[in-house]
């Protein structure tokens, strides 16, 4: 389920106090493409939520939207939501991150924000977003000492704040020789369904630590400086 954000509702007809978007902008569960959908919809039958079909305007097969109802009540108020239903759709690295204790809240809301900017095409709004979360990473992970330094400087920092070595060192105990780890790697423990969906999931792990990261950030650098 992937949530269309206000700045890609095209058009919406008003029922009462209530606002009902008609026709949204999205990227087609199909075909991928960016198209348009017109809903068709009961609007008076929304409680709490009602499923609506759009046809994409690229190639007219069919997808399923969700509207519901969404009370503010400390404002008191009342909005419709609007959600495509997209099998594919993840929210990245959100999805792994908004349950997790470590990270600040602060941090999870302004990356959430920066991809609802980014969605509704708001392109300065997505620089400001993406310093606000860079500024909150590097504050979440440094020492009070680096907060007054500015953002270039506190990456310098990091290094020294959070351990980046850890995944390695955690592999090499993993991998002493003693280890339950080490022995279903010699077959000599059996190796379960669940464990070797484990294994795979360590490789793309390390993979992505090792080699996918360093050189998708190396990778954008050059992009921009190219540019600009
Ligand atoms: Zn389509």
């Amino acid at each position: 389920m992937r949530e269309i954000t206000p700045g890609s509702i095209v058009s919406s007809t008003q029922y009462g106090y209530l606002k009902v978007p008609k026709k949204v902008r999205t990227q087609c569960p199909g075909c991928r493409k960016q198209g348009e959908f017109s809903l068709k919809a009961n609007f008076y039958q929304i409680k709490t939520g009602v499923f609506s079909e759009g046809i994409c305007s690229v190639c007219k097969k069919p997808s399923t939207f969700i509207l519901m109802i969404k009370e503010d009540s400390s404002k008191q108020t009342k909005e419709v939501t609007i959600h495509v239903y997209d099998p594919t759709a993840t929210n990245g690295p959100l999805d792994k991150i908004q349950d997790n204790k470590r990270i600040s809240q602060d941090l999870v809301r302004s990356y959430r924000s920066a991809l609802n900017v980014n969605q509704s095409n708001d392109h300065s709004a997505t620089a400001v977003m993406t310093k606000r979360v860079l500024e909150s990473l590097v504050k979440n992970l440094n020492t009070d000492k680096a907060k007054s330094q500015t953002l270039s400087e506190q990456f310098e920092q990091l290094p020294k704040n959070v351990d980046l070595s850890s995944p390695i060192q955690t592999l090499s105990q993993l991998t002493r020789p003693d280890t339950p780890f080490f022995q279903m790697l010699e077959l000599e423990k059996e190796v379960d369904d669940k464990t070797a969906e484990l294994l795979i999931e360590l490789l793309e792990g390390l993979i992505d630590y090792l080699y996918v990261v360093p050189e998708k950030i190396e990778t954008i650098k050059q992009k921009i400086e190219k540019k600009y």
